[in-house]
């Protein structure tokens, strides 16, 4: 089991008592098993349940446990890869219906959420998308453009446009419209006891160790758990997050970085939103980029400094020390607000080589599926992947699924 972060995360303090769910102490059949209860995992519960197929959900620890939980919250069509470079990359159709997919994949989080009983802190929002440098500006403005040209919701804006709006100047912007912001972590939770309500079984504390075929079927398989539980299925989705350890590699060519996040005390709202238009979440060309965005309890939320390793930091020092420049770059950007950390964490984060997700059925074993968001908006990967997911087990074409298959051509030349 990977430690995913260390230090002290903000989400789990804005939900005073999350449920819980018994482990698995019995040997059953169902037709699909989802491993892996983050925010792929509960997605995919929903929309199998929904698409009436029996599901359970196993999980190792507990749900929202993972690293969805030092997930920033920041819900963005756009991808750590441009659009324009993505076409030359996959080419036009494909990297247009891919980040169209992904555009509709932030609607669809809004939809859940308006249904959700509790506030999941879902707001629509745009974003800032800053030339970090004078270089940076053409290939920017290359990428509004492309996106214009699709039809995506997109404003160019000059260096007088951006230090108009914001205490900050930077070379040149553009401003996406239909992305959002989440609370990751009550999202989820909500949304568990939704689908556990529609039937779908939730199982903590439970440790998948071994996926064997089932003696005499082609497709059906056998899960066992580290108690000794077997769960025999026809479709076994695994949804482990940055733990692929099942593949032993075979297709997932993912880097495993370490990055961080930190959650400034309370702000003064008055000054927030004078200094802050209309609260855009803000990032940048430079990589690792820096981000930005504010809470619905005022707060600031920041993270980057992605370094190449694959664990999250242990020795408190260390931590403070990436911690404190964070802190720093936020009072670059806003020196009248308060730069003071509450909370700050440092977590696992994996991307893939190509920039694009794993998501589809395992290409030598039938009957197994692989949902691994990999990438900045790894959220967003998730509702993806619960789509089309759900699609291959129904039999039912998806487009998407040629352009993030487990054994798609843009990972050979990787
Ligand atoms: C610092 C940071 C900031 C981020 N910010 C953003 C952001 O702003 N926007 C965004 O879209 N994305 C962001 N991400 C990425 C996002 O957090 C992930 O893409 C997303 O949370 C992954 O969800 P998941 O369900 O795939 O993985 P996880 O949440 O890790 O869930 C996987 C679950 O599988 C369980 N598991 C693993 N192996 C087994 C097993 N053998 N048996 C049973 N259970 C098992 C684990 O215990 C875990 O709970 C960020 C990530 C980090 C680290």
């Amino acid at each position: 089991m990977k430690l995913l972060h260390t230090g002290e995360l903000y989400w789990p303090t804005t939900l005073a008592a999350p449920k819980q769910y018994e482990p698995l102490r019995r040997s059953i059949r169902v037709n699909a098993v989802i491993v892996g209860g983050g925010m792929s995992g509960i997605i995919c519960g929903h929309r199998l349940v929904n698409n009436g197929l029996s599901a359970v959900i196993l999980e190792r620890n507990t749900i929202a446990g993972g690293s969805s939980s030092a997930s920033t919250g920041l819900l963005q069509y756009s991808n750590d890869v441009m659009l324009c470079e993505l076409i030359e990359q996959i080419g036009e159709q494909r990297a247009v219906q891919f980040y169209s997919a992904c555009r509709d994949a932030v609607g669809q989080f809004g939809q859940l959420a308006s249904k959700l009983p509790i506030d999941v802190g879902f707001q629509n929002q745009s974003s800032l998308y800053y030339a970090s440098s004078e270089q940076d500006l053409p290939k920017l403005m290359r990428e509004y453009e492309t996106l214009h040209k699709h039809g995506f919701a997109v404003e160019r804006w000059s260096a007088d446009d951006i230090s108009r709006h914001f205490p900050f100047r930077k070379p040149g912007a553009i401003i996406t419209h239909g992305d959002a912001e989440i609370n990751p972590y009550r999202f989820i939770h909500a949304l568990a006891d939704n689908v556990e309500a529609a039937g779908l079984h939730i199982y903590e504390h439970t440790d998948v160790v071994s996926c064997k075929p089932v003696q005499g079927s082609e497709h059906r398989h056998c899960l066992l758990t580290s108690d000794g539980c077997q769960i025999e299925a026809d479709h076994i989705i695994f949804t482990v997050g940055y733990e692929p350890e099942e593949l032993a590699g075979t297709f997932i060519k993912a880097e495993l970085n370490r990055s961080y996040a930190a959650v400034t005390v309370v702000q003064d709202k008055q000054k927030l939103e004078q200094l802050w238009h209309q609260r855009y979440m803000i990032w940048e060309t430079a990589r690792p980029y820096l981000y930005m965005r504010t809470s619905i309890d005022n707060r600031i939320i920041i993270g980057g400094l992605d370094e190449q390793t694959a664990h999250p930091i242990e020795g408190e020092k260390s931590r403070q020390r990436r911690i404190e420049r964070l802190s720093e770059k936020l009072a670059a950007h806003f020196p009248q607000l308060d730069a003071v950390f509450e909370y700050e964490w440092s977590a696992t984060f994996g991307e893939s080589k190509d920039n694009l997700p794993f998501i589809g059925q395992d290409p030598a074993v039938p009957g197994l599926y692989y949902g691994l968001g990999y990438g900045g908006n790894g959220s967003v990967y998730s509702m993806v992947a619960s789509q089309l997911l759900t699609n291959l087990i129904l039999g039912k074409h998806d487009p998407i699924a040629e352009i993030v298959r487990l054994d798609r051509p843009s990972l050979l030349n990787v």
